[in-house]
């Protein structure tokens, strides 16, 4: 077995779920213990500054340039950043992840449980008839795999091997960093960007091979609170407010095509994940999403619009919303720094992967970090299926994702950051 299939098999073994409740950072303590091993593990590599925050559960680690005498007097190395993340997603359980690797996938259903009828099927994912000649890892049916995002984690781990064992290969300084909590949408919470101190930077933690994202969602969240009167119901009239019809109300004068269920590609939407009310008291909880900033701004604007509309009919302070900005679309980010989209198209297309590029319907770490400063595209790894069951993966994609975390690294061992700060080749 690969170097690389072999670590990802001994970091899904390890129960790294995250946990939306806890309110701890790290959000569960078992993700010290993936952390713990890639912090030895980067401690045998030899990697440079290699540094645990054994706090908050970030692991970092330098693999040190060998260019420096081929770059043009006056610059230095570019310092390039990899990021995956340790945590799995809290919805499915990670705990006693059991991968079995089918050899030479067939093109028919995979039995994941016999007994309790667990079936990965290309019916229900036909993305899985691409796969066909190909070993796959899978689960028991009973556990997500982990794929998300050990996958990148091993790539990574697996690239930084190479680069430490094969002097021949120029590169510049290459950051690593392993984060805890991406699921739960707080991967860079303590993420030490000065301690990172990256030029610019990658996650791995896409999916199908060539994957190559830099543009995502804009998000934001709302809470819409509707306060009313409780009467008894039979002498109601004219004196009940009731809180949970006006809720509904508002829920009706959104655009109702505007909605998860009736949007794709580069579609926006209002998105109801949660009411509970009462006659006295109802509450409503949105995400609004849009790629494209201006229409975001308008979303937010139609909420507003609704509210101030039934503050009027019902009377001031009936309807109250709190609404929060949580992340942005990066591509504004990135557009400074498109060698970083250009180069990681070169790096697959060396390796004869056609780079797929479709926007984010969600976010990703390096949306945040982009906003922070570190401009930071996603990367595929070559699972599928994230967050459920049915996640595989696929070993020649891993394979290949893990070359072409190589050859990005290879491509900016040819560039260098001028004494203005410019990176140039
Ligand atoms: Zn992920």
């Amino acid at each position: 077995m690969s170097a690389l299939i072999d670590r990802f098999l001994r970091y899904v073994a390890i129960d790294t779920g995250s946990s939306e409740t806890s309110g701890t950072s790290p959000s569960t303590k078992a993700q010290h213990d993936l952390a713990g091993v890639l912090y030895r593990e980067m401690c045998d590599l030899g990697l440079s500054d290699v540094y645990y925050d054994r706090e908050h559960c970030y692991v970092y680690g330098t693999i040190p340039a060998n260019n420096k005498d081929m770059l043009p007097a006056g610059s230095r190395p570019v310092r390039l950043g990899f990021v995956s993340h340790m945590d799995t997603s809290p919805e499915v359980t990670g705990r006693d992840v059991k991968p079995r690797i089918v050899k030479e996938y067939d093109g028919e259903d995979i039995v994941l449980d016999e007994k309790d009828g667990v079936i990965l099927s290309p019916k229900d994912f036909p993305e899985l008839l691409k796969q066909k000649g190909n070993d796959l890892i899978v689960t028991d049916g009973h556990t997500l795999l982990g794929a998300d995002d050990k996958a990148g984690c091993a790539e990574i781990m697996t690239m930084a091997e190479r680069l430490m064992q094969d002097p021949s290969i120029p590169h510049g300084d290459i950051r690593i960093c392993f984060t805890p909590d991406e699921e739960i949408g707080e991967g860079v919470k303590f993420f030490d960007l000065a301690r990172f101190d990256a030029d610019c930077a990658y996650t791995a933690d896409g999916g199908a091979l060539g994957e190559l994202e830099y543009e995502n969602f804009n998000a934001a969240e709302a809470q819409v609170t509707v306060l009313g009167r409780s009467v008894h119901p039979g002498y109601a009239k004219n004196k009940m407010i009731n809180a949970t019809l006006i809720a509904y109300e508002f829920q009706s004068m959104l655009p109702v095509f505007e909605n998860p269920m009736y949007t794709e590609g580069r579609e926006g939407f209002f998105h109801l994940n949660q009411m509970r009310g009462t006659v006295e008291k109802a509450v409503m909880h949105y995400i609004l999403r849009d790629h494209d900033r201006t229409l975001f701004e308008k979303k937010k604007q139609t909420m507003r619009d609704i509210c101030a509309f039934l503050n009027q009919k019902y009377g001031e302070g009936t309807v109250e919303l709190l609404m929060e900005d949580v992340y942005y679309n990066m591509i504004e980010k990135i557009r400074p720094h498109m060698h970083l989209v250009e180069n990681a198209r070169d790096a697959m297309r060396m390796l004869q992967v056609e780079p797929v590029e479709h926007p984010i319907r969600g976010g990703t770490d390096g949306a945040m970090l982009s906003y922070k400063g570190l401009p930071c595209p996603n990367l595929c790894t070559g699972g599928y299926n994230f967050h459920g069951r049915y996640e595989y993966a696929s070993i020649r994609e891993m394979e290949l994702s893990c070359e072409i975390l190589l050859k990005i690294a290879a491509i900016y061992g040819a560039y260098h950051v001028s004494a203005n700060g410019s990176i140039a080749r």
